[in-house]
């Protein structure tokens, strides 16, 4: 049980000591939604590894936190804001940004026609077949 929490709370600590260098990647704005002067927390794309990994986290503001949790009952506005990330140089941040238009795309033609233009090199394809944030 000790071990499990000693583990946990080692994780916790290692997730957060990314945030320094996320600020600085972000240049402390949210790397989905581009919010400044809000809360910005470290969130680890899923499905998580064992050791956590910084090319894994992005820079979110609550505002998009809550937004992933829930990608399948977003609203038809909820997520416009991705017209922009899906150009992000990070590549973690541009494969969500496609990852999420890739789920909603089927109900709002808008997310159909942004991927449509969409550039997906292919190491950034490989990272997104990475993700999924289906809980299974
Ligand atoms: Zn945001």
């Amino acid at each position: 049980m000790a071990k499990g929490l000693d583990k946990y709370l080692e994780r916790a600590n290692i997730v957060s000591g990314f945030g320094k260098n996320l600020a600085r990647r972000s240049k402390s704005k949210c790397e989905l939604c581009e919010a400044t002067g809000v809360k910005l927390s470290v969130f680890e794309v899923l499905p998580s590894k064992e050791e956590p990994d910084y090319d894994r986290c992005i820079f979110l503001c609550d505002n998009c936190i809550n937004l992933l949790k829930n990608i399948k009952k977003s609203k038809e506005n909820d997520f416009r804001f991705l017209s922009g990330s899906m150009w992000s140089e990070t590549p973690i941040v541009k494969a969500t940004a496609i990852h999420i238009l890739n789920e909603i795309k089927g109900k709002y033609s808008w997310a159909e026609e942004l991927l449509e233009n969409a550039y997906i090199e292919e190491h950034e394809k490989e990272i997104l077949n990475t993700i999924s944030f289906e809980v299974k």
